[in-house]
């Protein structure tokens, strides 16, 4: 075992000074699950890491019926069990319960998932629809960032140097908004995202058609992100299958995957849009 500097701040000012100080030459360790993994591989070398888990300020979930804010330290079990989640923030809790095994979700955190900034995270899609702002403090001081803007490539973020996530923001969607996540993967559970999407549909008042929609897709591009040209095609449609199968369509055409030893770019597309599809027809009441 490789010896290194541990550091284990009590307050998040205590862990912005330290992460000032130490000039990026430290990993913030939430639940461990991905990190531990990246430094059994590369080593520590000249790195430390610093333990933001007995920081108060960053767990736990407030809400006051309106604003949901979500502890940067939360984790993924939590939110998958959590009443409110559940209720107003389906998409959400269905990612959390998709997510690797009970052991992973006991120990992964939603700041730590969004940290990865892996293209096949599954918290992402769902935040993505939610549009959840993130609340950032670093050494400059405290800011929040539209999660639409977090992503900037696989494993990297719009965070400054020294910054961390401290909790997430999200507003309960207008009444009747309906949600769904889905995952497709080579094995049906502990299994990383081959492609996966959430999708929220806002509807009409007293109508069958669309007010509003919001489709977001994991691991078929070089980050999540939102098919907003499938979004514009069901803007005013009438919800059902044809409106579907057509923002399917728009949204498989937005997509851009890699061949792994997993599958090849042709079926993550493939299953793009059959993935959109079924969870457009979930949401809204339809088969699936
Ligand atoms: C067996 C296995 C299965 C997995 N399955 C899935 C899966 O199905 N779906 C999925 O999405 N992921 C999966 N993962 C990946 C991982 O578990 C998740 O991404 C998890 O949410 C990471 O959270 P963590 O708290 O463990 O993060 P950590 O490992 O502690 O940290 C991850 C990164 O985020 C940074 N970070 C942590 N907290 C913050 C913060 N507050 N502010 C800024 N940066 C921060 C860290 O510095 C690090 O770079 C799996 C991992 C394993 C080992």
């Amino acid at each position: 075992m490789q010896s290194f500097n541990y550091y284990e701040p009590a307050t998040v000012w205590e862990a912005i000074g330290l992460l000032e100080s130490l000039k990026g030459n430290v990993f913030s360790l939430a639940g461990g699950t991905d990190l531990m993994r990246t430094l059994k591989k590369t080593g520590f070398t000249d790195y430390g890491v610093l333990n933001l888990k007995r920081i108060p300020e960053l767990g736990g979930i407030e809400f006051d019926g309106q604003v949901m804010s979500v502890g940067a330290l939360t984790t993924v079990s939590t939110l998958a069990a959590h009443p409110e989640v559940n209720r107003h923030f389906p998409a959400l809790a269905q990612a959390a319960r998709a997510l690797g095994t009970p052991q992973i979700r006991n120990l992964a955190t939603i700041g730590g998932n969004l940290g990865t900034a892996s293209p096949a995270s599954d918290l992402a899609p769902a935040l993505l629809v939610y549009q959840a702002r993130l609340n950032l403090l670093g050494p400059d001081g405290a800011r929040v960032m539209a999660i639409n803007e977090f992503f900037k490539g696989p494993g990297q973020t719009g965070l400054a140097p020294g910054e961390i996530i401290t909790r997430i923001d999200l507003t309960v969607p207008a009444a009747g908004t309906v949600g769904a996540f889905l995952k497709h993967g080579v094995r049906k559970s502990h299994e990383i995202a081959l492609v996966n999407t959430a999708v929220l549909l806002v509807p009409l008042r007293a109508s069958a058609a669309i007010a509003e929609a919001r489709i977001a897709l994991g691991a078929v591009g070089p980050t999540v992100f939102r098919a907003t040209q499938a979004e514009e095609q069901l803007a005013g449609a009438e919800g059902g299958p044809v409106s579907f199968e057509r923002a399917a369509r728009a949204a498989q055409e937005m997509t851009s995957p890699i061949s792994d030893v997993r599958a090849g770019n042709d079926y993550r597309k493939h299953m793009a849009g059959v993935l959109v599809k079924r969870a457009l027809l979930q949401a809204w009441g339809g088969t699936i």
